[in-house]
């Protein structure tokens, strides 16, 4: 049986710090008013679910996830619709990937229902943190952390699982830029029976020098790929990739066990899909990309994520090799696929496809 929310409701609340975070939201810096929080442990299951105040969690030193990294997660976002009421967007998609995550993790799988009751709740206790300004939203951060007092190494008998949240502002707050990739030659992200499938801190961290590479580089992301080949395109640290052709093409990275299946990329798919597209899911490489560019066949590129939605890419940089540049930087296919999913999610599009969970 699912536990039932107890809602404590902050009586701390202040109109005036929301007001200026949602002035000015950013990404990840101003956490709502409240959390939701579900425990679970190998004995009674999942149990204590609640929505509280935003607080520090208090952990013992010895919490099985401060050592091995027991930890997993989810991104999403809640959408201001025109109506004034809030949509999720196809958050059953994070509910099933989130247990895919947990099963590699070694931690409990949680009720689909009982994920989305919890992503539900906070969003009404912090209803007015959804923003009302175009294109911001509230990014939903859901986890799950292993915090048995035990330093052996096996799955925990003990878990927590937290649902948080912050206003997310304009990816692109000055108008949409194209992003410079760096290729990181040295570092990879995941190897077949790794966790590359799977959305845990561990990858990120293990990203992380490759990112600062990137940056030292004068790029904004980092593009991995294959371990073993070094050739085919994986993904980049936090988002998908699609490359488009001059006869209106689409390819992607087919799910392999190392990429991360995105929500955006499926709905990328599937939206290019619907207005004609054809999509091939396959190996592509960095040689084909390098070709392509150089004759035109490969004309845009874009990564995709919840946070980012579409970012289109103008170049991918290569240590000790030619830059790769694309024909068109931000281009029209890259564009319309934006401008389409963002219409929907933010309900200015119809939504056919019926992605959008009502909530309020
Ligand atoms: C979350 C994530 C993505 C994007 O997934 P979305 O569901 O589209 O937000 C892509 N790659 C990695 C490594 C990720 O962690």
């Amino acid at each position: 049986m699912q536990p039932q929310f107890d809602i404590q409701l902050s009586d701390s609340v202040t109109a005036q710090r929301r007001e200026k975070a949602l002035q000015n939201p950013g990404f990840g810096v101003h956490f709502t008013d409240h959390m939701a929080v579900v425990e679970w442990d190998s004995e009674q299951g999942w149990h204590n679910a609640a929505v509280t105040p935003y607080a520090p969690l208090q952990m013992d030193p010895a919490a099985a996830v401060l050592h091995y990294a027991q930890e997993i997660f989810e991104g999403m976002k809640a959408y201001r619709q025109p109506d004034g009421g809030i949509a999720l967007f196809r958050p059953g998609k994070n509910a099933v990937r989130f247990n895919r995550s947990a099963k590699r993790l070694a931690l409990p799988e949680i009720p689909e229902e009982l994920f989305l009751e919890a992503c539900r709740q906070l969003v009404r206790a912090d209803e007015a943190w959804v923003p009302e300004t175009a294109y911001h939203s509230l990014y939903l951060r859901p986890f799950m952390i292993a915090d048995e007092v035990f330093l052996g190494v096996r799955a925990a008998q003990r878990a927590r699982f937290i649902v948080i949240a912050c206003p997310a502002g304009d990816y692109f707050p000055g108008g949409v830029k194209p992003l410079d990739l760096w290729l990181s030659t040295k570092m990879t992200r995941a190897a077949a029976g790794g966790t590359g499938f799977a959305k845990c801190g561990g990858n990120y961290a293990g990203s992380l020098a490759a990112t600062a590479e990137a940056y030292e580089n004068g790029c904004q992301q980092v593009l991995f790929t294959d371990a073993y080949d070094r050739d085919s395109i994986d993904e980049l640290g936090g988002m998908n990739l699609f490359l488009v052709t001059d006869d209106n093409k689409l390819i992607t990275p087919e799910v392999n066990g190392n990429i991360l299946e995105g929500v955006t990329r499926d709905s990328i798919i599937q939206l290019a899909k619907n207005l004609g597209y054809e999509v091939a899911e396959r190996r592509v490489t960095i040689s084909e990309w390098r070709e392509g560019a150089a004759t035109g066949a490969i004309r845009e590129a874009f990564a995709c994520g919840t946070a980012a939605v579409v970012a289109p890419i103008g170049r991918l940089l290569v240590k000790d090799a030619p830059e790769i540049k694309l024909p068109e930087p931000t281009g029209t296919i890259t564009m319309q696929l934006r401008e389409e999913l963002m219409g929907i999610q933010h309900g200015t599009i119809s939504d056919t496809n019926g992605w959008l969970e009502r909530i309020s």
